[in-house]
């Protein structure tokens, strides 16, 4: 039975009992012993101090986090401030994302892109960090063609990036041929599949609707019919997502970043269905 990469995501709470639920979440994952747990940055670079919260409880927890770094609406200096502050706090993991925009008119920041952030912190920090970046099996919905989405994400590579994150996506050709494309481009980082669990149609379809990830037809066919019984549509969300697991590792990926939407009992399930199949994840 090989290992497989596993990490798990989160993002900062907002409200007091928020954070106790995110507590009790992350009691139950430890066990699961992810690489580990990375934290997001709000939109426009929001909760900039709920990040740096949840990632040092993660650190003092004795845990690896990684909180993501972004850059729309943020100076230089500002970044500099923050990895610096991360480093002398020990952490050593990085999520670095060019970001999105809190609203159409928001301010872009002093960098546009996410390989000028992975350039400036590797300038500023050397090899401290291990640095993941984002990449887009479906194409980022910015982007003007595959081809040219591709080469960006050479590019931010080449500045200094150790993995990839890809965006969730249910249609593991899509990054069979994303990994394919960029292995022919001389990249040979491990580019770790991005899955989201299915638990409710109704935010999942209309996330899926800005951040460019495809719901097949069939799935979303499937999920449109069970309306208000939860339960039917979750066990048929666990057979889809765990089944899209075992392929992609039969097809060669080196693992999992679970966007866990702050909740523990899907990882659980997933984990708890791909460990008895025979995956050690
Ligand atoms: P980039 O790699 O900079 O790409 C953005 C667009 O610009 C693409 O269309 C690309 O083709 C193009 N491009 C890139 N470089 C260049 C260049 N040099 N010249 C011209 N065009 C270029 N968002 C948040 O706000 N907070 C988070 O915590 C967060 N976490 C995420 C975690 C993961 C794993 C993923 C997959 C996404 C996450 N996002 C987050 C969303 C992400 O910020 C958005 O998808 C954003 O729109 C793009 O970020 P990026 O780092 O991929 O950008």
């Amino acid at each position: 039975m090989s290992s497989h990469h596993f990490s798990i995501e989160f993002f900062p709470p907002k409200t007091p009992e928020a954070c106790e639920k995110l507590r009790q979440t992350r009691a139950r994952l430890y066990p699961l012993s992810p690489e580990y747990f990375s934290v997001t940055l709000g939109a426009g670079g929001s909760t900039q101090d709920g990040t740096q919260d949840v990632a040092l409880q993660i650190h003092q927890e004795g845990q690896r986090a990684a909180p993501h770094v972004t850059c729309i609406g943020t100076s230089r200096q500002t970044i500099r401030e923050k990895i610096m502050e991360y480093k002398s706090l020990g952490i050593r993991h990085l999520v670095a994302l060019r970001g999105d925009l809190p609203n159409p008119y928001g301010e872009l920041g002093e960098f546009h892109y996410a390989n000028e952030l992975v350039e400036f912190v590797r300038a500023e920090t050397g090899d401290w960090f291990y640095i993941d970046v984002a990449a887009y099996p479906e194409m980022h919905p910015e982007a003007k063609s595959p081809q040219e989405d591709l080469i960006n994400f050479v590019r931010k590579v080449r500045a200094g990036a150790d993995a990839a994150i890809t965006q969730y996506f249910y249609n593991p050709d899509a990054y069979f041929r994303f990994v394919e494309n960029v292995r022919k481009e001389g990249v040979d980082i491990p580019v770790i599949a991005g899955i989201m669990p299915i638990t409710n149609y109704t935010s999942l379809a209309r996330f899926s609707d800005t951040c460019g990830a495809e719901i097949p037809r069939w799935i979303r066919l499937k999920l449109e019919s069970y309306g208000d019984d939860l339960d039917s549509l979750r066990d048929f969300g666990l057979d889809v997502v765990t089944r899209l697991c075992e392929q992609l590792l039969a097809g060669g990926a080196p693992g999992f970043h679970f966007y866990s939407l702050n909740q523990a009992g899907p990882v659980e399930a997933l984990c708890e269905r791909l460990r008895t199949v025979g995956y050690r994840v």
